[in-house]
């Protein structure tokens, strides 16, 4: 058995990853993802997981197209119900027993939301799921991470983001000299600004010092790498 830094992980995964840059799900992205999962519960580490949804739909930017806000989250948190099932329908797959909790109630697709009942799936070496984000508008997944992780007494938040291996001291996507860093503190990350997770994530992590790693999930096995500690993406921390 390999040896893992963690027992209990909170993994984010951006929906952005869940549609391979398109909008809706790609089949074999998701396969890719669950069966990386897979190995790390095989190896004993307990994975509960929350799902983002851009891949669908965002509150904000619909809002700017003059959608009324919170209908519009709402459709965003749905969105994020899309991608648990997918996701829980290939780890069902690979043989990994799973559970999917939603913070809006739909009965015939998830549980809803019991913290204490999530903690028990994870002993029992099942991947819980968390959908809907907190059921609330005007709040973003990467929040929902940290809430979530807190809640179930996760050791560490990993945020996996599509084709980004880290925090950058600006966008590297269009700054060519932009400066990755491999460790940075919760008030650096707030004082500079930096988007890669939302300030309310990152306040909430740091008001109750739980790290968050910020990692590329584009490259395969880079689940199972942050998971046994190696060092990849940027440490936030305190
Ligand atoms: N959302 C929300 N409340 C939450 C979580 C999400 O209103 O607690 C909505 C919000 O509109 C957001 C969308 O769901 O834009 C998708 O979530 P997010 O943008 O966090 O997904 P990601 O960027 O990780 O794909």
């Amino acid at each position: 058995m390999p040896v893992t830094a963690y027992r209990r992980v909170l993994l984010k995964l951006s929906g952005e990853v869940f549609g391979g840059g398109r909008v809706g799900v790609d089949p074999d992205v998701v396969n890719g993802i669950a069966r990386e999962i897979a190995g790390v519960v095989r190896s004993g580490v307990q994975v509960a997981v929350v799902v983002g949804g851009g891949n669908f739909f965002r509150g904000a930017e619909l809002q700017q197209r003059g959608m009324d806000r919170s209908r519009a989250d709402y459709m965003g948190m749905l969105g994020t119900v899309m991608n648990c099932l997918a996701l829980q329908d290939f780890l069902e797959k690979q043989g990994v027993e799973t559970r999917v909790q939603s913070a809006i109630a739909m009965g015939q697709v998830a549980e809803p939301y019991i913290p204490r009942r999530a903690m028990r799936h994870l002993d029992k070496g099942r991947v819980v799921i968390f959908g809907a984000g907190a059921g609330m508008p005007y709040f973003s997944t990467d929040t929902v991470a940290a809430q979530r992780a807190l809640e179930i007494g996760a050791q560490v938040i990993l945020m996996g983001k599509q084709g980004v291996d880290g925090v950058y001291d600006a966008d590297p996507a269009s700054n060519p000299d932009a400066v990755k860093f491999d460790q940075l503190t919760y008030d650096e990350f707030l004082t500079r600004g930096l988007k890669v997770a939302d300030a309310t994530s990152v306040s909430l992590c740091r008001d109750n010092d739980i790290d968050m790693i910020v990692f590329n999930l584009s490259v395969e096995g880079n689940i199972a790498r942050v998971v046994s500690g190696e060092k990849i993406g940027t440490t936030v921390s305190r």
